[in-house]
This record gives structure tokens, sequence and C-alpha cells, in this order.
């Protein structure tokens, strides 16, 4: 094992510098995973270009799948691991101790800190999965992977929970008919989940043909290619025709664009008592009219919002 080790950190806005890190020292609570694929998501290319306020100086990266290679007595109880197993840690280290974490909700923990998105000032410094090793403290989830793993499959666990806890909170179950909005790596994901709870049809909406392509081969039963100039009534008539039941808009929208048009645009495909399910960040600040009378109160709609991966 090395004593020291060299990561990737961002500094400032736009500017990454390589940096030595004396390897952590693994107490009875700890684990130190060595890294062999991180994921790179559009959170990582905002907190790089210095949106939403980044904790500088970061290693980033929270799509982690890696190998351990040191467990503490007690981490090796709590995470059933010992060195060699291939493990994924969720982005997400709750505080274990406040309310929601007592009952269960531990992505909405009031203290949760975040995988790549910790200072990496702070000891032991390994906190992002973009350097050669990843510091695992108590808290963390992490998740053991069978050894014949895919590499490139497993890294997308936790973009896959995402899509999983969107499915869970928007109740997708057998036959629910649901638009998938945007076919980024969010998008395409959900379009995975959503079939294997079962819904259809399922409708992916975007504007690019060759990620639209993509999510036909993962089992979208449709695509449906927009632009810019394409009215919203005729994606909505496109949406009828899809799900071909009594003439009626869909009863699940996930919108992975994390634009507010594919916002405005996943309302009007709605039926009453329909779900949209918003997963992509806008950022701060961003307003879209809902008709409270119309839409929520005689519509019964529900508008709500579901939040990284940890279980819902
Ligand atoms: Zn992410
Ligand atoms: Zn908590």
């Amino acid at each position: 094992m090395p004593v020291r080790m060299t990561a990737p950190v961002t500094v400032s806005p736009n500017t990454i510098e390589y940096r030595e890190f004396d390897m952590p020292k693994i107490g009875p609570r700890d684990a130190l995973v060595r890294m062999k694929l991180a994921g790179v998501c559009g959170t990582d290319v905002h907190l790089f270009h210095g949106d939403w306020n980044p904790a500088y100086p970061l290693i980033q990266g929270h799509e982690i799948f890696g190998e351990v290679v040191e467990v503490g007595s007690e981490a090796a109880i709590k995470h059933n691991v010992k060195p060699g197993d291939l493990v994924n840690a969720e982005v997400l280290i709750p505080c274990n101790d406040c309310y929601f974490c007592e009952r269960g909700d531990y992505a909405r923990c009031v203290k949760v800190e975040l995988f790549g998105n910790i200072s990496c000032a702070r000891p032991p410094h390994l906190w992002g999965g973009f350097g050669p090793y990843l510091y695992i403290p108590y808290n963390t989830r992490l998740h053991k992977f069978p050894m014949d793993v895919i590499p490139e499959a497993a890294v997308l666990i936790e973009p896959l929970g995402t899509a999983i806890r969107a499915c869970k909170r928007s109740d997708v179950s057998i036959g629910t008919s649901t638009v998938i909005i945007g076919p980024g790596p969010i998008g395409l994901v959900s379009v995975v989940a959503a079939k294997a709870y079962g819904a259809s049809p399922v409708i992916l909406l975007g504007t690019r043909e060759d990620r639209l392509a993509v999510g036909k081969q993962l089992g979208a039963d449709y695509i449906v290619k927009i632009d810019s100039r394409t009215a919203r009534e005729e994606v909505a008539e496109r949406v009828r025709e899809c799900v071909n039941d009594h003439a009626l808009l869909a009863e699940v929208v996930l919108e992975a664009a994390g634009t507010v048009e594919a916002q405005k645009m996943g309302l009007g495909l709605l039926r009453p008592t329909g779900v949209m399910t918003i997963m992509g960040a806008t950022g701060m600040g961003k307003t879209v009219q809902v008709d409270t009378y119309y839409e929520l109160l005689l519509g019964e709609q529900r508008v709500q919002g579901s939040n990284l991966s940890g279980w819902a």
C-alpha cells in the first residue's frame, strides 16, 4: 500500500490541480476503498463550473465502484465486507441521528453530507470518487456486488437508484402509463427502472435522436422526438396515442431534463389523478405556474420531487 497518493482536486471554478495526500489511517469504524470506476454526473459538471456553491477544494465524484482494501473491525461487521470485496458507497452520508434518519428516510437527513462535495481540506481528505482511494466513514451505506459484476454496469447503480426512488415515489407499477422527459443518463436509467416495475407504455421524450435510440434499446415502448418548436398540444396528442386508453394522458411523468420548459410540458401530459415527479435539477429560483384549482383540486394531480438515491 502506498504511503501517499495523488488525486485531482477542483480548487476553483474550471480548475483542477493534482495534489498529494497522505493515505488515511483506518480506525475500527472506517474503511478504505480503491476506486475502480467513477461516473461523471451532471452535478459534477455544475460543481466543476462553480455552480451550487461548491465546498472547494474538492475531490469530486459520487458515482462509485471500487474494491475494499482496508476495513476496521466495527466497520467490517456493520457493512459486512472484507478486503477484496467489490462495493458501491451511496452518495449520501447521513447523520443517523436526526428525525428523518430515525424513521429510516435518511435521504432527507438534515445534516447529510455527500461524497464528492466535501472539502478535501478536511481530514482524512479522500472524500471523492475521482481520487484513487475513497475514505469510508461509518455512516456510509456500503453495498456489496457479486465478484463477476460488469464494472461499467456497477458504476451506474447510483443513477439507477435515483430512478428507482422516483418510480417508488410515483407509485409506478404494472401497467402504469409513464412518460419520461429527457433521455440523458437519468432519463435512460429511468426507462430501465420503470420497465422493471412493469410500467406500460413507457414513452421517452427528448430532442436528441441518438439518445432516444438508446432509450428504445433499453426498453422504451415509444420514443418521441421533440424540439423547441414542437407545440405542447402536439406532444400531448402523441402521448394520448401511445397511452391508447380512453384518450387519456399519462398516469406518471418523470421529468429528467432539469428545465422549466420540460416541467411545464410535463404538467400538460398528465391525466387527472396523475403525478409528475421532478428528478432534474434546474437550480435555485426557477418557478413553474400550476393551476391549483383545475389541475390540483379538481384534477387531483400531484407534483413532487424525488432527490438522489436513498431508499424511498
Ligand atoms: Zn449524481
Ligand atoms: Zn440525519
